[in-house]
């Protein structure tokens, strides 16, 4: 009997796997699609590479650093070009660099004096500790001040969840910021004050994380891991049934139209949970997955466009820019891809990298690609004073990008907890559960391996 069966050959999925298989337990990863790392999607083609789902992997945690060492892609490893360390926020009509110390703050033209005096003011406020969940624009609001919401956290939010900041709920989603108010009153004490907490854990907050990728893009990184773990992945194999059968399990695959059992001591779904909707459960106690399947991942298109240098008027030296709602442009933001890292883009050519959806226009995300570069084009053309036409040109459609971890999200957390405590050797780990950034996954696929060998070595 394989021990452990992994559902999902995205990042979560195969660092859980590769880490499992360390530790001698038998492993088999089942992946639905023909192709391993899920979200991640790195296409090289005419020179340029193409990023379609995350660009950088946020080193928040020694664990990250560890895979790559574990996984022998140090010398794979690229880090972004120190120049590269500027964001830009959209005011204005135009990109204005974020303030990087608080002198800065108080001298940039992105806020009015009113929204800087209301960030002096932040300490002072009373903070609010009944534990009733807020969305992060009434937390916002609350703590600081409308305009930081509208100018600043939409921008955030639509770069980070593709989100809406009115239905984001702040305890699920930025669980740090309400950490910050709970622990300390306010989130300018907590972020001075908890930096020693953190550094002593060996944690790196987001905001201050290193980025890296690889020198054939993130894609880089499930590849070798499927390598590594060699036929234990079976690419175009779905799980479509789960039996608990009192030993362990029976899980139902499908492979070439055929289906059959295969039985497993123990089972980690590392799918995303809209896939749970084709996933029968049987349990003894009826256990289902039904409500998982509620959860909203809003549609969102990349769309990667190659310019020559001299086609477009901004350096384009940064990470990229985000776009508030209030400024009326359909992009949700641009990263400057080729600034990041070196051989992204042929010589004397730049690759920006835009998304277009997500809950702020989730019917612009399925337009044509036609429509797609027409949207952007238009827009880069305001933004970062383009001219000429794209030298390259690729997109790619999300119909389900990222989950929402909206108002109530905390009840499904603990559906995932009430049935891994009721159905012995059933996990879940992942984008949905641990956090929706790829370092999250990477930690999640880490902490379930610990936790499932410790089950089967029992
Ligand atoms: C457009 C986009 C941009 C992003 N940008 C960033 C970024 O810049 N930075 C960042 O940190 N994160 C970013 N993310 C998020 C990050 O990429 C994901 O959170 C992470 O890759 C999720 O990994 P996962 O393994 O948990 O899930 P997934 O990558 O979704 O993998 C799940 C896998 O399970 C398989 N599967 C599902 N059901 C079954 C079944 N029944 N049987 C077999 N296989 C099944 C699927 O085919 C899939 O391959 C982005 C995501 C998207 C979509």
């Amino acid at each position: 009997m394989s021990s452990v069966a992994i559902i999902g050959g995205g990042i979560t999925g195969l660092t859980a796997a590769f880490y499992l298989k360390r530790r001698g337990v038998a492993v088999t990863v089942y992946e639905a699609t023909d192709r391993v790392g899920g979200a991640i999607r790195s296409v090289r083609q005419d020179g340029y590479l193409a990023e379609f789902g995350p660009n950088t992997i946020l080193e928040t945690s020694p664990k990250i650093t560890q895979l790559v060492k574990d996984a022998g892609l140090e010398s794979r490893r690229l880090d972004p070009d120190p120049a590269a360390g500027a964001r830009y926020v959209v005011r204005y009509q135009r990109p204005i660099e974020m303030p990087g110390s608080p002198l800065g703050f108080f001298t940039t033209p992105l806020f009015t004096l009113g929204a800087k005096w209301a960030v002096l003011r932040e300490p002072f406020r009373p903070a609010r500790r009944d534990g009733v969940e807020e969305s992060i624009a009434d937390f916002v609001r609350r703590r600081l001040c409308r305009e930081f919401l509208d100018h600043a956290i939409d921008a955030l939010v639509a770069g980070i969840y593709a989100g809406n900041p009115e239905k984001l709920s702040v305890q699920q989603a930025f669980p740090r910021l309400a950490a910050l108010e709970e622990k300390y009153g306010s989130l300018i004490k907590g972020q001075i004050l908890g930096a020693r907490e953190r550094k002593q854990r060996g944690e790196v907050a987001k905001d201050r994380a290193a980025k890296f990728s690889f020198d054939e893009g993130l894609q880089v990184l499930p590849d070798t891991l499927c390598d590594l773990l060699g036929d234990s992945v079976r690419r175009n194999t779905s799980v479509t049934q789960l039996v608990e059968t009192g030993s362990g399990w029976r899980v139902h695959v499908r492979h070439d139209g055929s289906e059959q059992p295969v039985e497993h001591r123990a089972v980690v779904y590392a799918g995303t949970t809209y896939a749970l909707e084709r996933l029968t459960l049987a349990t003894r106690q009826r256990l289902s997955f039904a409500p998982l399947t509620e959860i909203r991942y809003p549609p969102v298109a990349s769309v990667v466009l190659g310019f020559r240098r001299e086609d477009v008027t901004h350096p384009c030296l940064g990470f990229g820019m985000l776009i508030p709602r209030v400024e009326g442009f359909k992009m949700l933001g641009t990263i400057f891809s080729s600034a990041l890292f070196p051989n992204r883009a042929p010589e004397g050519h730049l690759t920006l990298t835009s998304y277009v959806g997500g809950e702020r226009q989730p019917e612009l995300a399925d337009r044509s690609p036609e429509e797609l570069y027409a949207i952007t084009v238009a827009d880069l053309r305001v933004l970062l004073g383009v001219r000429g036409e794209p030298t390259f040109r690729h997109h790619y459609y999300w119909p389900r990008a990222i989950p929402q971890y909206n108002l109530g999200y905390g009840r499904y957390r603990e559906l995932m907890s009430r049935i891994e405590e009721q159905a012995s050797g059933l996990f879940f780990a992942g984008h949905y559960r641990d956090g929706i950034s790829l370092g999250d996954s990477i930690v999640s696929g880490i902490n379930m391996a610990e936790r499932v060998a410790a089950v089967v070595n029992r």
